[in-house]
């Protein structure tokens, strides 16, 4: 997605595990949340996010993965959007059910060294326990165990739910099949993206 529309990205989650690991007193209050697979408090998450895009140049826009998860991080979002005088133009919603998402969260193993994720069954790694990239040694997100995913999934629908109602009363949702091979999913986000983006044109230029 980011290397076909030149675009940054920003995943709330990567820059949360980055802040745990550095030990930080920040870090270790949102680990506490975090590895009982619960959302780590507006103000932390919505503070992190905007000191990073008000260090980018964000011309040809962003992606923001994992974020807004609550209807108060989405108004953030959209003061913080205001003030840069720019517009969000498309949410996707990757649409899976709860059951293969299980599957999916428990098998994923990421590696401590780069990041790279893999999973034991659909995309296992060439050596077990060993990144293919740059032999790191792969783990478990503490999120990624069982328990923590079924709350995950809990916050998920009770929090989460409402910022997808949010956004689709502004015609903003592209929601995604999200069974399938990762390819085929990434080329259903692009053409609902193209689709919507020619849509808009149309409406724009009527011929
Ligand atoms: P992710 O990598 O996006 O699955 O996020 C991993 C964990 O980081 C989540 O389960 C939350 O504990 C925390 N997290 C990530 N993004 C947010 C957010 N926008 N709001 C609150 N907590 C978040």
């Amino acid at each position: 997605m980011l290397d076909k529309y030149h675009i940054l990205a920003l995943s709330t989650g990567d820059i949360l595990r980055e802040t745990v690991n550095k030990g930080s007193v920040l870090g270790l209050k949102a680990k506490a949340y975090m590895v009982r697979g619960e959302l780590v408090p507006d103000e932390v998450v919505i503070g992190i996010v905007e000191e990073r895009v008000r260090q980018w140049n964000c011309g040809r826009g962003f992606l923001l993965d994992g974020f807004p998860r609550t209807v108060v991080q989405a108004n953030a979002l959209e003061r913080m959007m205001e003030k840069m005088g720019l517009a969000i133009d498309h949410v996707i919603n990757i649409e899976i059910e709860m059951e293969e998402l299980i599957r999916r969260l428990r098998g994923r193993r990421t590696c401590s060294r780069c990041g790279a994720m893999y999973h034991v069954l659909f995309t296992p790694p060439r050596k077990d326990g060993m990144c293919d990239i740059c032999g790191g040694a792969l783990y478990q997100r503490d999120d990624d165990k069982e328990k923590a995913i079924r709350s995950r999934l809990q916050f998920y629908s009770r929090q989460t739910g409402p910022v997808i109602q949010y956004y689709d009363a502004q015609g903003l949702v592209r929601s995604i099949n999200g069974v399938g091979h990762i390819d085929d999913i990434f080329h259903r986000i692009v053409e609902a993206i193209e689709r919507k983006e020619r849509y808009a044109k149309r409406r724009s230029h009527p011929s």
